[in-house]
């Protein structure tokens, strides 16, 4: 986690209609008309141009339960088409699952991950991947990565259980499937790698060699 001081665009969900006609004509466009509902859904986001509908709940990982951060905790976007994405920051809650959700829920915090993953390896999203959130405490690095936290506290060894490795691993290898992220610790990084951060995280006890083997099995 970390504070910024970026500015929120608010910008409502007014043109949905239109976003949903357009995506269905760049399709054609395309000569995909045939394409498949499912895959369509899959592929929208790759086509240029195109102002993506947003649907209240929808999540980008398969399972994970829906949970809105407070719209100051992040900045809406429209990633990758604005911003390319090609990292994933690894954090740590210093807290529990519950308090974390609920400052990310606050709007005076000033900062809000993607996702986090509970002790149980239950994963909660809060932003959107196309929208910026604010956890890295750097505007560029906010810009181009996907943000997860993790349940528990830097000092203590347990609270990275084997749960919370694979559930997170397989977030992370879905993310990198994604957006062509290379699974190495160039482009999977924790927040204490971060340009200019007094953070920590996920610290000592993670155990880096474990999860990018994992993400590596996942993907
Ligand atoms: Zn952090």
């Amino acid at each position: 986690m970390g504070a910024t001081t970026e500015v929120t665009a608010k910008d409502g969900d007014r043109r949905l209609g239109r976003r949903a006609l357009l995506v269905g004509g760049a399709a054609a466009a395309l000569g995909t008309a045939v394409l498949a509902r499912e895959e369509l859904s899959r592929l929208w986001w790759r086509l240029p141009g195109v102002d993506k509908p947003r649907v209240a709940g929808v999540v980008d990982f398969r399972g994970a339960r829906w949970v809105a951060a407070s719209p100051a905790n992040y900045r809406r976007a429209d990633r990758p088409a604005d911003y390319p994405v090609d990292r994933v920051v690894i954090h740590v809650t210093q807290g529990g699952y519950a308090s974390a959700v609920k400052v990310f829920q606050d709007p005076a915090h000033g900062a809000a991950a993607h996702y986090i993953v509970r002790g149980d390896g239950r994963v909660t999203q809060l932003i959107r991947e196309l929208d910026v959130a604010f956890h890295a405490g750097n505007r560029e690095y906010n810009e181009r990565s996907v943000g997860i936290e993790h349940e528990g506290f830097v000092e203590k060894a347990d609270s990275f259980t084997d749960a919370m490795y694979a559930s997170s691993a397989r977030l992370t290898a879905a993310i990198c499937g994604r957006y062509g992220i290379p699974v190495d610790r160039e482009h999977v990084i924790g927040h204490v790698e971060v340009p200019g951060t007094d953070h920590t995280d996920p610290g000592p006890h993670w155990d880096w060699d474990r999860y990018l083997r994992l993400v590596r099995r996942s993907g």
